[in-house]
Order: structure tokens, then sequence, then C-alpha cells
């Protein structure tokens, strides 16, 4: 854990002191086309949205979500999010998992669909019931837990189906003894911030328009090994 910790926070300073270039070389914005399908109640769709926005932002990515859809309070209007996506927009959709796949393995908090020949994507899913449950299980706000698996499936949609890091918010393993760890645990690590500015400049410049073979990647957070 100790090690852990360490290397999280040398990853931060780092991702700091390199803002400057990453910025300089990506200043697109990546927004977000967040869709509560399985209607969620709102302080967590907010506590959710907060979560991700902080994870995402610490990257020094320009990051905007949108609330698709449903309105979110009574003061915000209904953004109907009805214009094609362009090259840096995404989406998450929040869903139960049983409505979306009854096949789908009981492990999986959730998925992203990313184009084989540039192992990139556009399209996140979220399943908001079985990661409430699992906040429950651990006694984490519900909310906060959905945020950071929106942070991870975004993540993948800029680093790639296969890839996971060894700590940090793109972790493979979400095992319940690690769900509540503290919020400076959930981030990109430096080499990760690097290349999601670097992915995120190059789509921006390359024919989105033409990709349309997809794979998906479904993370199974099995418990780690004893
Ligand atoms: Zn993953």
């Amino acid at each position: 854990m100790r090690a852990t910790v360490t290397w999280t926070g040398m990853a931060v300073l780092l991702a700091m002191m390199m803002s400057v270039s990453v910025s300089a070389e990506s200043s697109v914005t990546l927004t977000v086309r967040l869709y509560n399908t399985s209607g969620i109640p709102t302080p967590q769709l907010l506590a959710a949205r907060r979560a991700a926005e902080s994870i995402l932002r610490s990257t020094e990515l320009d990051v905007r979500f949108r609330q698709c859809g449903r309105r979110i309070s009574p003061d915000q209007p209904v953004d109907p999010c009805d214009e094609p996506l362009t090259p840096s927009e995404v989406v998450v959709r929040v869903i139960d998992a049983s409505a979306f796949n009854a096949t789908l393995q009981p492990d999986v908090y959730g998925t992203s669909y990313v184009v084989r020949e540039t192992n990139h994507g556009w399209l996140a899913t979220v399943f908001s019931d079985r990661i409430a449950r699992a906040a429950t299980r651990v006694r984490v706000d519900p909310g906060t837990l959905l945020g950071r698996v929106m942070a991870h499936e975004v993540g993948h949609l800029l680093l790639g189906t296969g890839y996971h890091g060894q700590a940090g918010v793109m972790r493979a393993d979400w095992p319940d003894a690690l769900l509540n760890l503290d919020s400076e645990e959930w981030h990109f690590s430096m080499i990760e911030v690097t290349r999601m500015h670097r992915v995120l400049a190059a789509i921006t410049r390359g024919p989105l328009a033409n990709e349309t073979a997809h794979r998906s990647t479904s993370d199974r957070f099995d418990p780690l090994p004893d």
C-alpha cells in the first residue's frame, strides 16, 4: 500500500511538471456527453460527474461534460445533444447491467467500444446497478464510485482497449478491498496523461468518420489473488 501511495504522489508531481508541454500538445476540449439512461437520482449523477471531472481534469485535459437527454436540475435546461459527434466528443451511458445484456459477466462494472484500427473510441457504458451494490458493500458513496468507473472507461477510449495500469484509475482489478481508497489513489499516471494528450490531439486531426470497425473491452474487476 505504501509503495502505491508513493507512486501515485510521484505521478501527480511529474504530471504537474509536464503540464506545460502536454497542454501545448492538445489544447482541444474533450467533451463527454453523459446519458442517465438508468435514471439514477440527480444527486448521485452529480456526484459521479464531479468525481469523473476531477479525475479527468487532473490530467490537464480540458474536459467538459454535457448532461444529455434528461433534466439534471430545475435551473438547467435539457441538452438534446442531437448534433453529430465531433472527433473530440465521447459518449458515456449510465445503464443498469440487467437492461444492457443479460449474459454480461457478473463482475463487469463498465465497458467501452474501441475502434480496432486506431485503438481509441467514443462510446463507454457504466453499469449503475452493479456499481451501487458494490458501493453499498464497501460503504463508498455510489456516485463517487460511478464517477471513477466513468473516468476509467473514458481512459480506455483514449488509451485503448487492452491498456491497464499497475495502479491508479486505470488499474485492471477493482476488488472490494480497493474500492474505498482515498481520492488521490484514483488518478491517471504520468505515462497515461502523456498518451491521452497525444491521442486527443491526433484524433482531432484524423478521419474519425471512417472508423467503423469496433471492438469492445469489458472491465472485469476480479478480486486480486491473495
Ligand atoms: Zn479497464
